[in-house]
């Protein structure tokens, strides 16, 4: 007897996921896919995801001053944390002196102060005036005791820079005539207007 074939049904595919994978800043992610764990089939393959790239944030840097140095701004990736840009140092500046200002007067008997500011900040230094030299005759620049036309023109060519008339001024006290520790045009100017008689200006001679 004949037994009749029969067709053997065949089963349906055992699904089973496969495990994808996010994408990262700098590399590609896999979507989940889905295969058969018996025959082992892929009935939904997987898809690459791509990289999404840094997500640039700035890192504010900070303005040097004049003592402390300061840093630029820099960049990181705010989802991974990588150092895109690093931050680079700024020197400190130093402090802007001005020229200074005479916040005590020095005498025979005692030294004067000058007092410096720094323009950016407002710190302060000083610095020790010496002792006025009382026997110096104020504006006798040539120290031949006398207070004339000849000072006046050794000051003038000092000052315009002349070759020689640095060792012709026997004392920068002399010369230093309204006493701001300068030897300057200033001085020169007093100097001549002295000489010339007008008024207010001998005092500084005494
Ligand atoms: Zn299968
Ligand atoms: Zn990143
Ligand atoms: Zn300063």
């Amino acid at each position: 007897m004949l037994i009749a074939q029969k067709t053997i049904e065949e089963l349906p595919h055992t699904v089973e996921k496969v495990e994808g994978k996010p994408a990262t800043c700098t590399e590609h992610g896999l979507t989940d896919g889905v295969k058969c764990s018996v025959c082992g089939e892929i009935l939904v393959e997987q898809e690459i995801i791509q990289a999404t790239g840094h997500t640039k944030e700035t890192i504010t840097g900070k303005p040097a001053t004049c003592t402390e140095d300061g840093l630029t701004d820099g960049t990181k990736c705010s989802i991974c944390g990588e150092l895109l840009a690093a931050q680079e140092e700024i020197a400190a500046l130093g402090h802007s002196w001005d020229a200074g200002k005479v916040t005590k007067e020095p005498t025979a008997t005692a030294t004067g102060v000058r007092t410096y500011t720094c323009k950016r900040c407002g710190t302060t230094k000083t610095e020790t005036i010496p002792k006025l030299d009382a026997t110096v005759l104020i504006g006798d620049v040539n120290q031949d005791g006398e207070v004339n036309a000849t000072d006046r023109m050794i000051l003038s060519r000092y000052l315009a820079g002349w070759e020689g008339y640095g060792t012709k001024i026997k004392s920068m006290d002399a010369a230093d005539i309204d006493r701001n520790s300068k030897v300057e045009a200033k001085d020169r100017m007093i100097l001549a207007r002295y000489l010339a008689g007008w008024t207010g200006y001998d005092t500084y001679f005494k």
